[in-house]
């Protein structure tokens, strides 16, 4: 994906005078923690756009600026600069919403990977309407650890391989976005148990979101 940068300064203009547009729910969670296998479940669901941050900066172009970037970043297991991830954020949004993936009428947003800090979440203030955040929450990080070596097996993930990388971004996650959690009201958080299967995530985390969908939008044609 190439990012033009003149048309991002037109999209903060426009959005920053309206109200925010892109009601959503927040997946938090250590990394291993199975957000991701939840975020691909969550994606098939009529109604509901998932959208993964890692994703996103994976969908980058190898040889772009902001893909270079991104795989320093990333490789060393840092965090993006919180502006330039932001901006990136905006005009992939605005893209799917073009090519008609995402409808901010009639889909809930799950993100996924952001805001991951506190200062994201303030970037992301005039865009997104937090409607809850659903806090994954487990345990035994060597169970994360764990998953994670299987992911960078079947994945080729290069910022999964190697265990000082991994540890690395999991201390990382414990100073910068478990802090995150507190800006919000208790009554915004959820806490969902990740530690069992899959299916007993998920559902912990539709008995959160099927009244926020069914509060929010009109039910989706099937
Ligand atoms: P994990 O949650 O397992 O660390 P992700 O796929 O969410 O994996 O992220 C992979 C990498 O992408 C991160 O280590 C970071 O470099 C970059 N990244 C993802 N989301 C963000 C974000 N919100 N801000 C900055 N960097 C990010």
């Amino acid at each position: 994906m190439s990012v033009d940068k003149d048309h991002l300064s037109s999209v903060e203009t426009i959005s920053e005078e309206l109200e925010p547009l892109y009601r959503s729910v927040v997946l938090v969670g250590p990394p291993g923690v199975g957000k991701g296998t939840q975020g691909k479940l969550l994606a098939s669901i009529p109604g509901i756009y998932h959208l993964s941050s890692g994703d996103m900066f994976r969908e980058l172009d190898d040889e772009s600026d902001f893909g270079q970037l991104f795989h320093e970043y990333a490789t060393r297991g840092d965090l993006v600069p919180d502006d330039i991830t932001v901006k990136i954020w905006l005009q992939y949004v605005k893209n799917k919403v073009e090519q008609g993936a995402y409808d901010p009428e009639s889909d809930l947003l799950i993100l996924d990977g952001i805001p991951r800090n506190i200062a994201q979440a303030e970037l992301l203030l005039p865009y997104v309407k937090i409607l809850k955040i659903l806090f994954m929450v487990c345990e035994d990080r060597e169970v994360m650890f764990e998953r994670i070596r299987g992911r960078a097996l079947k994945e080729k993930r290069r910022d999964d391989a190697d265990e000082l990388v991994v540890r690395y971004r999991w201390d990382l996650y414990k100073r910068d976005t478990e802090p995150m959690i507190d800006h919000f009201t208790q009554e915004m958080v959820r806490i969902i148990d990740a530690d069992m299967i899959p299916a007993g995530v998920l559902h912990q985390i539709l008995s959160t979101l099927v009244p926020i969908q069914r509060g929010c939008f009109s039910p989706p044609h099937l």
